[in-house]
């Protein structure tokens, strides 16, 4: 959700009002919590099964009213399987 996790080696350099935060993992940490407290809203995807911002997700079958969300990278990924299997067919 935020680039995977931060390269080892590599420290994390946050800073609030100009002053460095020490902790670095632990704010975003925090900042992970009040996303999946639901200050954003979230849908699952359909095909993975990923809590995401309901502005990724859309409507599978591309009509409104669909009850089933798939998000962006799951819905090409799917149209290419669907595609592959047609034309073996
Ligand atoms: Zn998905």
């Amino acid at each position: 959700m935020f680039g995977g996790p931060p390269k080892p080696g590599v420290p994390l350099k946050l800073t609030l009002d100009g002053k460095k935060v020490h902790d670095a993992d632990q704010a975003l940490l925090q900042i992970e919590r009040r996303v999946g407290s639901g200050e954003v809203e979230l849908g699952t995807c359909a095909l993975c099964f990923e809590d995401m911002p309901k502005a990724k997700l859309m409507a599978a079958c591309g009509r409104k009213g669909c009850s089933q969300q798939v998000d962006n990278d799951c819905l090409g990924e799917w149209v290419r399987h669907e595609v592959i299997n047609q034309g073996v067919d």
